[in-house]
């Protein structure tokens, strides 16, 4: 089955180094890099000035948006899937093989870009609630993008089960060229192993293995997973935080060891959208991907929208930073985080996409929060 799934037992077979040619390692800052895919990770890591002065803490993004094929972490699961994928058999550049992906935009972005630089097409399956401006993208970059109702994971029509169905339905016609691969960001261990090798190994020598904690949302858990599997062996002491938007179940996995309550059945509600202006993070089940890390998430921070949004304003107006709706939840719970450590501790937050992705809806709101009004962090905390 083409289509397949790995059990977890696969994934503790999985290299633990980045071998030297792969994007995840250490390049030198004068390193032509080779094509986009060269360009994929050893992102910056910046000091956000504004929020280091509110908190007295250090506060540090990791600048994801500059990855160079879909602007955000997503290149590194796109790359690190695409390069298992091939590595396992499943998919052969230039053999008419088609890649198929539920998204919300950030990895079917990647993989489209990847796809183009590879030698396969991609095939998106998105709720069609999502930005506009990110299937207009999908589409320049060649992209086949299917806009389907938001549902709940339990539906048949839900984007990620119809992606899956899509690469069936192509690996048996034998009409179509090639093979149909259903990439699984949410299942998929390479997902949390671009992050493990990649973004937390990063985070790790960027800061001398100086911080106190770590910080993210989680849409697949990916982010969370493997920047945790990485640090936390190394560093015991750090506390990793796991930002929420509002809507969403993880929270209270974290803190109460339930997403619901008994009224609640999982899998039945659908957070999409329905419950939040924040795109990307935020969900209603335990994916395998945020399972492989969850034990080393310690403590969870409620992001409201108002909030995301009034970070987002204050980002812009005082950093000249312009970022999309999950940076400002993280952002927030970053700033969260470091006030309840206390002054001179150091946090570690991920910065994933620009705001130019949400500016049809997340900024259209954002850009008038609070009208002409100052933002104070007092304001953003205390809503
Ligand atoms: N931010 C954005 C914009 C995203 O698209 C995603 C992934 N869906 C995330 C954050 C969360 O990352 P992860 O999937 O690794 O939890």
């Amino acid at each position: 089955n083409r289509t397949r799934r790995r059990s977890s037992t696969q994934v503790s077979l999985q290299v633990n180094e980045p071998q030297d040619d792969s994007p995840a390692a250490p390049q030198p800052a004068t390193a032509i890099r080779e094509g986009i895919e060269g360009a994929i990770g050893n992102t910056p890591l910046i000091r956000i000035k504004s929020l280091s002065d509110a908190t007295g803490c250090d506060i540090l993004a990791k600048a994801e948006f500059l990855n160079a094929a879909g602007n955000s972490p997503k290149d590194r699961v796109a790359l690190s899937m695409i390069q298992m994928a091939e590595a396992e058999g499943f998919l052969t550049p230039n053999s008419g093989d088609k890649v198929y992906e539920g998204t919300v935009g950030s990895t079917g972005i990647s993989l489209a870009a990847i796809c183009r630089a590879r030698g396969y097409t991609a095939h998106i399956c998105m709720p069609d609630d999502v930005a506009i401006e990110k299937s207009d993208l999908l589409l320049r970059l060649g992209a086949v993008v299917e806009r389907v109702r938001p549902a709940s994971i339990v539906d048949k029509g839900q984007f990620v089960n119809m992606a899956r169905a899509r690469a069936q339905q192509h690996t048996s016609d034998p009409n179509q060229k090639g093979r149909g691969f259903f990439a699984d960001q949410f299942e998929n261990p390479a997902n949390y192993l671009a992050h493990l090798h990649g973004t937390g190994r990063e985070i790790f020598e960027q800061t001398g293995g100086q911080l106190d904690a770590f910080v993210a949302g989680a849409g697949t858990g990916g982010t969370i997973s493997g920047c945790a599997l990485y640090l936390k062996p190394r560093l015991p002491n750090m506390k990793v935080v796991l930002a929420d938007p509002q809507g969403s179940g993880l929270y209270n996995k974290i803190k109460h060891g339930v997403m619901f309550s008994p009224t609640e059945k999982e899998g039945t509600r659908r957070r999409h959208q329905v419950d939040s202006i924040v795109e990307g993070i935020g969900v209603n089940r335990v994916t395998h991907n945020f399972e492989a890390g969850r034990e080393l998430v310690d403590d969870a921070v409620k992001v409201t929208d108002d909030q995301a949004m009034m970070m987002a304003r204050w980002l812009v107006e005082r950093d000249g930073l312009f970022v999309g709706s999950s940076s400002a939840v993280n952002c927030v719970a970053a700033v969260k985080t470091a006030l309840e450590l206390g002054a001179g501790h150091r946090v570690v937050t991920i910065l994933c996409d620009s705001g130019t992705r949400h500016l049809s809806k997340f900024w259209a709101k954002a850009g008038t929060i609070g009208g002409d009004d100052e933002m104070t962090m007092d304001g953003i905390l205390n809503p």
